[in-house]
Formats: C-alpha cells, sequence, structure tokens
C-alpha cells in the first residue's frame, strides 16, 4: 500500500457555520474581496452573513460579483486587475463552482502581474492569496480541491490548474444557502458530485483513503436519490446532499476525474449543457467501458447506488434528467478528439482510445443524421 493523502482545508459544517466560526476570516488579514455570481450569493442569503461577519471583524471588503456560469479566462483576468487595484490579504469565494474556480484563479492574478493563461503552466512565482469558500450549491466540491477550471475559448474546452497553494484555508458548508436552488439546480449539481465519487473511485490515482469516502458518497447520494426525483428537499435532505458533496469533492482532490468529465466538457462548451448534468448524461456508458478494466470497483458502485446493473444507473440518470438533445455524428467525433486532449483521460482506467470515446457519446446520446 502506497499512498499520500492531501487536504488542508478547515471544513467547518453545519447550520450557521459562518457566523460561529467568524474568527477564521480575522486569520487572514484585514481585507476582504469578495468574489460571486450576480444573484445566487445575495438570494441565498451567504453575502449577508458573510458581510455581516466581515463588517463585525472590521474587515474592509470589496465585491465582485460579474462571475458567470463557466467562467472564461478574460473574466478572471477582468476580476484580477479589480482585485490588484483593492490590495486584498484574503478571497472571500461565494457561489457554485464557478465563482469558487475563478476565485482560485483571482487569489493568484491578485499577486502576480500576468495574464490569466499563464496560470496554466504554473506561471506565478508569488503565493496566492489565502482563499475562503463558501459554497452555495452542492455539488462543485471546489472548496477542498485545488484545482481551478477555467473555460478556454482558443482551444473550444475547459481547462484547469491544479497547485496545492490554491486549497481554499477554509470551506463553510451550511445547507441553508443551498435552499434557494431549484430543483434542476440541485439534482444537476448532486449529480455532478455522485460523477466526483464514482470517477474518483475509478481513478488511477484512487487511494485507500479516498476510496472510503468515495463510497460513503455514493451511499449518501442513494439515500436522496428518490427526493430528487420528487424535487421536495427538507433541510436534512438537502444537508446529504451538501455532506455528499464535500466528501467527493475531498475524493477529487486525491485522484481528479476521469472520461465521464473530460467527455461532458464539450456538451458544455458547445451545447451549453450544465456541468452536472453533462456527466449524467455520460455516467452509465463511462461505467460499462470501466466493467472491462475494473470490474469488481463497478459492481461496488453499482452497489453503493443501489441500483442493480449499468442500465438500472442510466434508467436512474435518465429519470432524473429527462434528457432530449440530439447530436450530430460529426459532433461526436469532434467531442472525442478533443477529449483525448485533456488530461483527465490519463486517470480513466481501461485507457479509451478516441474510437472508445466516441463509441461511449454514441451509446449516451440521441444521434440524428447529419443533413
Ligand atoms: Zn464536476
Amino acid at each position: 500500500m502506497q499512498f499520500c493523502f492531501h487536504v488542508p482545508t478547515r471544513i467547518y459544517f453545519g447550520d450557521g457555520c459562518v457566523r460561529q466560526h467568524m474568527d477564521e476570516f480575522s486569520r487572514w488579514g484585514k481585507r476582504a474581496f469578495i468574489v460571486t455570481g450576480r444573484n445566487s450569493a445575495k438570494a441565498s442569503g451567504a453575502l449577508a452573513d458573510v458581510v455581516a461577519v466581515l463588517d463585525k471583524q472590521g474587515i474592509d471588503w470589496e465585491i465582485f460579483d460579474r462571475i458567470a456560469e463557466n467562467p472564461s479566462i478574460e473574466a478572471v483576468e477582468t476580476a484580477g486587475v479589480a482585485a490588484r487595484e483593492f490590495v486584498p490579504t484574503m478571497l472571500v469565494a461565494i457561489g457554485g463552482g464557478s465563482p469558487l474556480d475563478a476565485a482560485k484563479a483571482i487569489a493568484a492574478l491578485a499577486v502576480n502581474n500576468i495574464s490569466a493563461d499563464k496560470l496554466f503552466d504554473g506561471g506565478f512565482t508569488a503565493s496566492p492569496l489565502p482563499v475562503l469558500a463558501v459554497p452555495i450549491t452542492a455539488g462543485t466540491g471546489s472548496e477542498v480541491t485545488p484545482y481551478s477550471i477555467l473555460t478556454d475559448a482558443s482551444r473550444k474546452t475547459k481547462r484547469s490548474f491544479a497547485d496545492p497553494r490554491i486549497f481554499p484555508k477554509a470551506a463553510f458548508l451550511d445547507a441553508r444557502y443551498t435552499q434557494t436552488q431549484t430543483r434542476e439546480v440541485t439534482v444537476n449539481t448532486a449529480i455532478d458530485a455522485l460523477s466526483h465519487a464514482v470517477e474518483g473511485y475509478l481513478s488511477k490515482r484512487a487511494t485507500p483513503i479516498s476510496d472510503c469516502l468515495a463510497v460513503e458518497a455514493m451511499r449518501r447520494f442513494a439515500g436522496v436519490k428518490e427526493t430528487l426525483l420528487t424535487g421536495s428537499f427538507s433541510l436534512s435532505d438537502r444537508e446529504e446532499l451538501l455532506y455528499s458533496s464535500l466528501l467527493s469533492g475531498v475524493v477529487l482532490a486525491q485522484t481528479g476525474t476521469t472520461a465521464v468529465h473530460a467527455l461532458g466538457y464539450s456538451l458544455t462548451y458547445f451545447r451549453n449543457v450544465p456541468h452536472g448534468r453533462a456527466n449524467g448524461l455520460l455516467l452509465a456508458e463511462c461505467l460499462r467501458f470501466a466493467k472491462a478494466a475494473a470490474s469488481e470497483k463497478v459492481s461496488v458502485i453499482l452497489r453503493a447506488v443501489g441500483v442493480d446493473t449499468v442500465e438500472g444507473l442510466k434508467d436512474l440518470m435518465q429519470r432524473l434528467l429527462a434528457s432530449d438533445e440530439t447530436y450530430s455524428d460529426a459532433e461526436l467525433r469532434e467531442f472525442a478528439a478533443l477529449a483525448m486532449q485533456t488530461k483527465n483521460i490519463a486517470n480513466t482506467p481501461g485507457d479509451p482510445t478516441a474510437g472508445d470515446l466516441y463509441h461511449i457519446l454514441r451509446a449516451s446520446l440521441r444521434v440524428v443524421q447529419s443533413e
């Protein structure tokens, strides 16, 4: 047995954790640059809690609330300029995966006057500023990972950089903040988290500890899957989903993702399919592919999720996502080729070729004959 396990993030979980642990904010200086999206941080109540705590601690703050979904390299560059002008001592990221991932990039740009595309080659010397993360969706896991995933229009896909220095210093997980999410967002993000657990469990970089967490995350998902179908979530259902997402994030930090994410990026980039939904549409067929190389692990996954077969998982995803998108054959060939260029593919058991990925896409999505 040989492995390394590393999550340096201090995790606060539970009702009222931002206000209860306000001391955590003053550990990181006197100036906070808040990174968030347009609306949801406000609607969730998380922004009000954070601002109240900063004011109480005498911490000056400025807010950048222009992070859209799937943040672009240009968006973080703009925010980086604003951050350098404000000269913060910490960043507070509030939102789903997009503001959290963007904040990690901005934390580096705030102290390194470089163009944002340099981030991908590790082209920054000064240590990124501390990031404190407040997720308001249950799916990203970004609050406990060293990854920042941004959209690169020049490469027509998402690109990520990983650096242990961008692990958030602290994460505050309060399920009340996820209560304003719609059923659709809740389902999509829950499936993203499930996908992190499943892919992390199958990843060539899986470790004995990450495997324990991954299986537990899948079991927690299974416990609320019927509620995901109906959409009437109690606070404790929300808490289960947030906890499952957190565990999956810790897994992801060790293992990275695999072919599911690599392929899903194209659905999001070219067809605007929400990230978690994209993963859900591809998950079952990726699992079917993984059977040849990791049959034992596939059986464990199916048991943990509470389905009998890969077909059963596909049926569950279909009921949750009600997919009706159609694709052309040429699109699928391009998606397969683009996925081969991602770093995630190297983690995939069975070493899929472009041909294998194309078959996974064909089996997962509805294809119409091209004109
Ligand atoms: Zn994901």
